[in-house]
């Protein structure tokens, strides 16, 4: 098995350590690479690395870095079915997924930041005194840390902005799910990203992440994973002073009212419960289901869900592949069996899912909708990151904000209704960072993006993203007099 170089000061390198994770197909549970458990010696070797590039880097103009930007984007574009093969064969999820969702807007997050860092001008504030203008400065070297549900779309989320605001990178992908981070490395090769730009550490947490966060030249920690490394990671950025962003677990609620448009809704909230294995922080987890449709809504809901194709990932007609891990199957699972011991009453699924030929081994569970639990019990309480939903009734409006509030995570939620005032007045009073009316993971790259509560800190996206990983600086001195003052040479 190939063990995965890491992308160091422009070059493909090995690490020197002997310690690796094999990485595993989970829809064959075959082992198809070795990843580095990286060491603190690869990591001072990036940031080494990093900081010599900086010098360059951050002096290039915005145009010019935007061009190396826009140029990773298209040999991602043009690359688009070997990559999006690479990330099914690593992460499970369904070709369908990777080729129409991850890989292209992988190739987009580097698109929109070339073009965003373009408009991205320094703010003035003059008055008859005094003019004030607030320069935008890169920090210097950042990190950027990413899961494994997303892999390159959520890993070049990060790095795109970071470059564009003309800091040097030193990323580290889920050791989960490494092998598209690894054909980045080749595509910025390929491009002739400065050496030394962005650096690509692959490895566990517990080494090569904390190696990589300590690092006392590290400026600013971009984070997205799960709530307790998030926590650990704010502790590390608040000893050392630095910014940090953490976007976080969710429980998603989607609140379904009497007048919403029925197979709309019905349709839109399976494919939020399930695409890629509900595996995405935007699922919806809890739908709460206004009483007077309940019924209704579980009869047509589970139909539906009972119709989704498991399988396997490579094919086109595949809707739900193979669970990430065997590590995250048999989590989902304990969940399943927690459920159970709380009364929950299984609509469908409820177990693993058998299949035949090379996926006889893989991880596949059934998609599983559950009803009959009250809001506080643990399954309705704790992060899933599953093909698990459950179901809960409501009366009121209020009722329905009280249910999706009582909960620790407030990252996203979805509302259904034909009422737009409604709706509007609801969205308004649900603790979430990112609310959706009748649609879900729909998208603009320019709005801001993150969580509340244990869902995490800070924004990405647009602007967010340009100032998270830049340094204000105010400038302010009274308006020069007329005809101008001498300059000097
Ligand atoms: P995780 O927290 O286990 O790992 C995420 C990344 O952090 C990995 O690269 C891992 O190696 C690294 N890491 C782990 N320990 C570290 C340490 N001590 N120092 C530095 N790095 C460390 O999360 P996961 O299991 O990969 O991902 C699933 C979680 O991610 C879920 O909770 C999900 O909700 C969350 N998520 C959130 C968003 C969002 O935008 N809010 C998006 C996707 C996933």
């Amino acid at each position: 098995m190939n063990l995965i170089p890491n992308y160091i000061n422009g070059e493909l390198v090995i690490s020197a350590t002997n310690d690796y994770i094999p990485s595993v197909n989970p829809a064959t549970n075959s082992v198809i690479n070795r990843v580095p458990i990286s060491s603190i010696t690869d990591v001072a070797n990036a940031v080494a690395a990093a900081e010599h590039a900086f010098l360059y880097w951050s002096n290039l103009s915005a145009k010019e870095r935007s061009n190396y930007l826009l140029a990773i984007a298209s040999e991602i574009e043009n690359n688009i079915d070997s990559i999006a093969l690479a990330e099914v064969n690593d992460n499970g999820k369904t070709i369908t997924q990777a080729t129409t969702i991850d890989i292209p807007r992988a190739a987009e997050n580097f698109r929109f930041f070339a073009n965003a860092i373009l408009e991205f001008t320094d703010e003035t504030y003059n008055t008859n005194k005094y003019n004030n203008t607030v320069l935008r400065q890169p920090l210097g070297i950042v990190a950027c840390i990413s899961p494994w549900n997303l892999p390159l779309y959520l890993f070049t989320w990060k790095i795109a902005p970071a470059l564009a605001a003309g800091n040097c990178v030193i990323a580290k992908p889920s050791e989960v799910t490494p092998l598209t981070a690894y054909l980045l490395s080749k595509i910025c090769i390929k491009v002739g990203l400065p050496k030394g730009v962005l650096n690509i550490i692959h490895g566990n947490g517990e080494v090569t992440g904390n190696a990589i966060i300590t690092h006392p030249s590290i400026k600013a920690i971009s984070f997205t994973g799960s709530t307790t490394v998030g926590k650990h990671i704010a502790k590390v950025a608040a000893e050392n002073l630095i910014k940090v962003s953490l976007e976080l677990g969710g429980k998603n609620p989607a609140i379904v009212f009497d007048d919403c448009e029925f197979d709309d809704t019905v349709t839109e909230l399976v494919r939020a419960s399930f695409s890629n294995q509900g595996q995405i922080c935007l699922c919806s987890s809890r739908l709460l289901i206004q009483q007077s449709i309940y019924e209704k809504f579980k009869k047509a809901f589970v139909a539906q869900v009972k119709l989704l194709q498991v399988g396997n990932p490579l094919l086109p007609t595949t809707q739900v592949g193979a669970i990430v891990s065997e590590q995250h199957y048999n989590k989902i699972l304990n969940c399943i069996a927690t459920a159970k011991q709380e009364g929950a009453v299984i609509l469908c699924g409820g177990s693993s899912v058998q299949l035949t030929g090379d996926n006889a081994n893989g991880f596949f569970i059934a998609p599983t909708v559950l009803e009959n639990l009250p809001n506080n019990c643990t399954t309705n309480q704790e992060e899933i990151f599953g093909p698990v939903v459950t179901l809960l009734p409501f009366d009121t409006e209020q009722q329905a904000i009280q249910i999706a509030n009582e909960n620790k995570y407030g990252l996203s939620a979805t509302i259904w209704t034909t009422d737009t005032i409604k709706a509007n007045r609801v969205a308004n009073k649900i603790d979430a960072g990112v609310l959706w009316i009748n649609c879900w993971l729909v998208r603009d790259l320019r709005t801001p993006f993150g969580g509340m509560k244990q869902s995490g800190m800070g924004r990405e996206g647009g602007n967010e993203a340009l100032r998270f990983f830049t340094e204000a600086k105010n400038v302010c001195s009274p308006p020069p007099p007329k005809g101008g003052f001498q300059t000097t040479k």
